[in-house]
């Protein structure tokens, strides 16, 4: 019997895992190896880690964990969770369960992008979502946004300070009237027509539309949508956001007493969204341990 399974390898289990490890609690941690930033090849926004290649942050969390003898980590997914507090059983892609006290879920989000021929090649690379990670790489630059209003106004009001100009192409159907003047009221300009196809162009990305192709420094995304990287929250039945994330209180705990979650997967109702970057996924992972060891202290 564990004391802790976290679920997830990335910056909220690694941490989680290295909280509880320093406490002298027992914790396996599960990896299935898919991280939401992946593809990327240089991460941002991270202090004293600024522009560290995110398989490397993973590599060095490692190595310290494996200086904690009470914490493990195992290359394999888990297929499945089930019990209540004080007795969880967790299912291993190799066949193998394995028995735990608490459960701390930080299994991430997956990013389904929006259907523009070449995006998915791009994404980490020279497509992004987020500003705050990626913006200031293209600073003097002309960017593109591609997507929907209001989103897209969005992102165009954070770029707008950073890159030399900012076109939006909307997907698919064209932009309205009033999702025009949005956008050009956030300081874009604002393409007639649907991108078509986006594709490597020297350190840039080649936008196409029916009118011609004009190249850019990067592109980002204002449509698509996320999801839940694991099946766990749904088959527990965990109370949800209307974000799509599991709802948490201040120490990672979700409805369900006994398993928390961590990470881009759970925010805190008082938040819009969840605040996906590696700081706020690694400080979540740490107070869901704090509150693990401290519910397994007062047992
Ligand atoms: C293109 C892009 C660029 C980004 N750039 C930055 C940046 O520059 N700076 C920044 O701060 N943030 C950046 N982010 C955001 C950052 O990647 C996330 O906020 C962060 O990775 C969230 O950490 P996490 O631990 O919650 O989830 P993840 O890092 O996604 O980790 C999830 C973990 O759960 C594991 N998992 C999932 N299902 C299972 C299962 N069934 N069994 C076992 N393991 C499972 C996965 O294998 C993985 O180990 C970027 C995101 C994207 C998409």
């Amino acid at each position: 019997m564990h004391d802790a399974i976290v679920i997830g390898g990335g910056p909220a289990g690694l941490q989680a895992a290295l909280t509880l490890g320093r406490m002298h609690r027992t914790v396996l941690l599960l990896d299935s190896g898919q991280y939401r930033n992946g593809t990327v090849q240089h991460m941002h926004n991270v202090i004293a880690s600024d522009g560290t290649p995110p398989a490397e942050f993973r590599a060095t969390a490692r190595a310290q964990l494996a200086e904690y003898r009470d914490a493990e980590v195992r290359d394999l997914a888990a297929d499945d969770v089930t019990g209540t507090e004080g007795g969880f059983t967790v299912r291993l892609s190799d066949g193998s369960a394995e028995r735990t006290r608490r459960v701390i879920l930080a299994t991430g989000l997956a990013d389904d992008l929006p259907d523009v021929p070449g995006l998915g090649d791009l994404w980490g690379t020279r497509a992004f979502g987020c500003p705050f990670c990626d913006g200031h790489e293209h600073a003097g630059r002309p960017i593109a946004v591609l997507g929907a209003a209001p989103r897209a106004a969005h992102l165009i009001g954070l770029l707008g300070r950073i890159a030399s100009s900012v076109t939006a192409y909307p997907i698919g159907a064209a932009y309205t009237d009033e999702e025009r003047r949005m956008l050009e009221a956030a300081g874009a300009a604002v393409s007639s027509r649907a991108v078509r196809t986006v594709a490597p162009a020297g350190d840039g990305v080649s936008v196409t539309t029916d009118e011609g192709a004009s190249t850019v420094a990067g592109v980002f995304v204002a449509s698509g949508s996320l999801r839940q990287r694991a099946p766990f929250a749904e088959r527990l039945g965990l109370r949800m956001l209307e974000s799509g994330a599991i709802e948490v209180d201040d120490f990672g705990r979700t409805s369900l007493a006994g398993l928390s979650a961590a990470g881009d997967l759970a925010h805190r109702a008082a938040l819009p969204g969840p605040m996906a970057s590696v700081i706020a996924a690694a400080a979540a992972g740490q107070l869901a341990a704090v509150g693990v060891v401290q519910s397994l202290l007062a047992e």
